[in-house]
């Protein structure tokens, strides 16, 4: 999962969302076809040296839809698993055929609920998984779980494809808040999930959490904290909960049936999350996510870092060289498109980011990390000297205490996490104000 806001995974969760005030013109890359999809630019046109680091595959089911979500998924329709994958696995093929044979370093198996999958098709799925890639190199072989959908069969199969890591969408341990995100498990099957998984030799285990549920207070939330942290799970996402358009949440706020948490209540989660997960030896890395020593997420990582990563599956979304596109949002449309007579993977949207606009938004991936952007690295990767253009912003945000330079890096502090989305605008800002002045020089 990737993210923009600090709150849910991402729409798809590898998609992380251009913010609005990104305003570069971005040429629309790629030939619309007949098909009324986009195509791939020519293999030529990415960068050969730079390798795939990840990939991602959606698989788009759900029991039911939990009432915050705006991921791409939907409640049933398990009936076209078989013929989904049928898609699933022409799109692989034609990935493969366009980019070559990858060999990445982190696979994400994400949704929807890929662990409703029957086993069979399970199977299926990593067996297909299993001969699209080279396993050389890969590190890191995550996926996402419903506490109530994962068992002793599921998990075996799981382990057999090479998966290593399993993120269970947990998100709270209050049965009365799991009610009010209607979601549709109980807090006692979050345990004895992680029990099945870590019998069946998974051990590397995350636990995704939302804080700022309405009716939650600080004491609420300290509870599944404490919770999670009994559970021994090396990994922990926090989000706080947002309100996305068209959503039955967001319908129910506006109805007053509650009222959201304030944005007090939020920082406060915030910080008390990260107080109480550093004295339970967890480190936070990213703005939302927390982990024991050496279990960072290097999938989310690959993200965060820009790096080439290829994504299957309906709404996903692949980044190559400076290429983001992203497949239609839509199972009849994904199957149709992949399994008629002239499969094609079907794009719907392609740009490509170029010059300063994608340097300004490697910038703000970075300063997501706790590590911050590390200037050394950045100019060795973009030729850019991103000090030099985001000097102004830094000695302002600096004297407010919202950024910390220090030892070639420079990253958000607390107070600067807690109003991240001005900071980035102003980066790209800053970046774009500065492209005008280069391209005359
Ligand atoms: S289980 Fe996850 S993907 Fe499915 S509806 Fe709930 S939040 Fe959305």
């Amino acid at each position: 999962m990737q993210h923009d806001k600090i709150i849910t995974e991402a729409g798809s969760k590898n998609d992380t969302p251009r913010p609005k005030i990104f305003e570069f013109p971005l040429p629309q890359a790629g030939q619309r076809m007949e098909s009324g999809f986009f195509n791939l630019p020519p293999s030529v046109e990415f960068d050969a040296t730079s390798v795939i680091d990840a990939l991602y595959v959606h698989i788009p089911f759900c029991t039911s839809k939990c009432h915050y979500c705006d991921f791409f998924s939907l409640a049933g329709h398990l009936d076209q698993a078989d013929t989904f994958l049928d898609a699933l696995g022409r799109e692989l093929d034609l990935q493969v055929t366009h980019f070559g044979r990858p060999a990445p370093k982190t696979i994400f198996i994400g949704g929807g609920t890929p662990t409703l999958l029957p086993p069979e098709a399970l199977a299926r799925l990593m067996a297909q998984i299993n001969s699209a890639i080279k396993f050389d190199r890969l590190t890191e072989f995550t996926v996402e779980a419903n506490p109530n959908t994962f068992d002793v069969h599921r998990a075996k199969i799981l382990l057999s494809g090479g998966v290593n890591r399993i993120s269970f969408g947990a998100q709270s341990f209050s049965a009365t808040e799991l009610a009010v995100l209607q979601r549709d498990h109980n807090p006692e099957s979050v345990p004895v999930a992680m029990e099945i998984a870590r019998r069946a030799g998974i051990d590397n285990l995350n636990l995704d959490l939302i804080f700022g549920i309405p009716g939650q207070s600080l004491v609420d939330w300290d509870k599944n904290l404490t919770r999670a942290i009994e559970l021994d799970s090396t990994h922990l996402s926090c989000y706080g909960l947002m309100y996305e358009p068209n959503t039955p949440m967001t319908a129910r706020m506006k109805q007053g049936e509650f009222t959201p948490a304030s944005d007090d209540l939020e920082i406060a989660m915030l910080q008390h999350t990260r107080d109480r997960l550093a004295a339970a030896g967890f480190a936070r890395y990213e703005i939302s996510n927390y982990a024991q020593v050496g279990k960072a997420c290097e999938h989310n990582i690959n993200y965060w870092k820009a790096r080439n990563h290829l994504a299957i599956g309906p709404s996903a979304a692949g980044y190559h060289s400076g290429y983001r596109w992203k497949n239609v949002q839509s199972l009849t449309r994904y199957i149709d498109a992949l399994n008629s007579a002239a499969p094609v993977v079907p794009i719907t949207e392609i740009e490509r980011l170029t010059g300063l606009a994608r340097w300004g938004e490697l910038a703000i991936l970075n300063l997501r990390l706790t590590e911050g952007i590390v200037t050394h690295d950045f100019k060795q990767r973009t030729g850019v000297d991103v000090m030099a253009i985001l000097n102004p912003l830094l000695q302002r945000y600096q004297s407010m205490g919202l950024i910390t330079i220090r030892d070639g890096t420079i990253a958000l502090s607390e107070a600067g996490i807690a109003v991240s989305d001005t900071i980035f605008a102003d980066v790209l800002e800053a970046f774009a104000q500065f492209a005008p002045r280069q391209r005359g020089s």
